[in-house]
């Protein structure tokens, strides 16, 4: 019988050691076997498996736990990538494996990403820096004096940035400094929304921040030079708006992550949890994460991907960073300087689904969605199918370990209840995994010629 490595399996060098590297999503629990330290016999044998090869008595022997596992097959099991015409989709989502080739599902054709929601238990509070509103509310309180704001929130004018600045204003009674990075992909409905929100929420101060065309249009060049990808979002917004907020004494600043962007961190590759570290602690590793200059590591793990953003925008936008490079120095030597405490909101009442939250929002401030779109997903900037296209092409082609983003939210809302599956499958067709997007053209271009 002749073996082979099975598809999606490829052998990386991190260091000194060479790793198994799977590009796709093991059966629930085998997802947290994507990285296979390998010795030096194993790896001269499993080199030459990527054709069909004959295995001796004693090589299988030396291979056996990979046979066992099914990482090595016999030929005849060999798994080729699906096609756009012909792939499996998710029994419970909407996830399949096209978009993420790779994709395992078990017998009753549950896909991989559903076995781990079913099966893990986020700590939210330690993963990501959650809050209690009320916890939130009662800890304003005995600071009020300190400053004109209680906190700060990114802002964009999609959905949930505006439900947030909206909810903190209208029901927390607190009082909000919206921060907004202004840039050239910004939609023109977020522009709008933005408006009709500072009408419709008298109390609500806002602070835009434009950075030059010229540093722009060489940002999305080295980013995609460096890393493939043409996203710098939100990347500026900390630079520039965390010494912000530490300048006017704000206690808060606060993280508009939804669920479904937090899936693979809190359920499909974990932190472990240090429950021992203080939020000010915590805020500080965030914020060093992002502005401290680092190497690029080998691309292996998703942690190691989301690494080399920060790393990669961190030397992009390099001389924006200086003023909160100085705050974490600062904070570092003098442990009672106050500093504001990033978190992420946990809201008592959840809003439901995608659509009772947009009937909300365009009840209570006029918010609308961008004209000729239906995806509910993202709705503040222009390239988000440049982003779902080329993070495909990097992921199919096994240069990058980091999913699809847009397929794992949309299938993780069909599963967290803010769309039914229906709906999902309707808003999946807007998305840009089935062929190069106009604006891809449009950046490649850019570019290229400089203009
Ligand atoms: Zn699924
Ligand atoms: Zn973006």
């Amino acid at each position: 019988m002749r073996y082979i490595l099975q598809n999606r399996w490829k052998i990386r060098k991190v260091g000194d050691e060479s790793k198994l590297v799977y590009y796709g999503l093991r059966n629930w629990p085998k997802n947290k076997r994507q990285l296979i330290p390998l010795n030096s016999e194993e790896v001269e044998l499993i080199k030459r498996l990527d054709k069909p090869t004959e295995l001796s008595v004693e090589e299988k022997t030396i291979l056996d736990k990979f046979i066992a596992e099914k990482i090595i097959v016999p030929h005849s099991e060999f798994r080729p990538d699906s096609t756009r015409d012909n792939y499996q989709m998710c029994t419970k989502c909407i996830a399949n494996d096209y978009v993420i080739p790779g994709l395992e599902f078990n017998e009753d054709g549950v896909c991989a990403f559903c076995q781990c929601y079913e099966n893990e238990k986020p700590d939210r509070t330690t993963s990501l820096l959650t809050i209690d509103e009320d916890e939130l509310v009662e800890n304003i309180k005995k600071r009020r004096h300190a400053s004109r704001f209680d906190v700060m929130v990114f802002f964009t004018g999609g959905k949930d940035s505006s439900y947030l600045v909206w909810h903190l204003s209208k029901n927390l009674k607190l009082r909000v400094l919206a921060a907004c990075w202004d840039m050239p992909f910004t939609n023109d409905s977020s522009r709008r929304n933005t408006k009709k929100l500072l009408e419709s929420l008298p109390e609500v101060e806002l602070i835009q921040w434009t950075l030059p065309v010229r540093m722009f249009e060489e940002a999305i060049k080295k980013q995609y030079e460096t890393l493939g990808l043409f996203c710098l979002c939100p990347a500026p917004a900390y630079p520039l708006f965390y010494p912000i907020a530490k300048m006017y004494n704000i206690p808060y600043v606060m993280w508009g992550m939804e669920d479904v962007q937090a899936s693979v961190i809190e359920y499909i590759f974990p932190v472990p949890s240090k429950k021992c570290t203080s939020e000010r602690e915590q805020t500080i590793q965030v914020l060093k994460a992002r502005a401290m200059p680092n190497d690029l590591l080998e691309p292996v793990t998703w942690r190691s991907e989301v690494h080399n953003y920060h790393a990669s925008l961190q030397k992009i936008f390099e001389p924006l960073y200086a003023p909160l490079q100085k705050i974490l120095e600062e904070a570092e030597k003098d442990k009672e300087m106050e500093i504001p405490i990033i978190k992420r909101l946990r809201t008592k009442e959840s809003y439901g689904t995608w659509q009772s939250l947009i009937d909300l929002l365009e009840k209570e401030i006029g918010w609308e969605m961008p004209k000729n779109q239906k995806n509910q997903l993202h709705t503040s900037c222009m390239i988000e199918q440049v982003k779902d296209y080329t993070q495909f092409l990097r992921f199919k082609n096994m240069e990058s370990v980091f999913f699809p983003q847009a397929m794992v939210e949309l299938s993780a809302a069909v599963v967290f209840g803010h769309l039914s599956r229906e709906e999902a499958l309707e808003q999946f067709k807007e998305l840009g995994f089935f062929e190069p997007p106009k604006m891809y053209e449009f950046l490649l271009n850019k570019i290229r010629n400089g203009n």
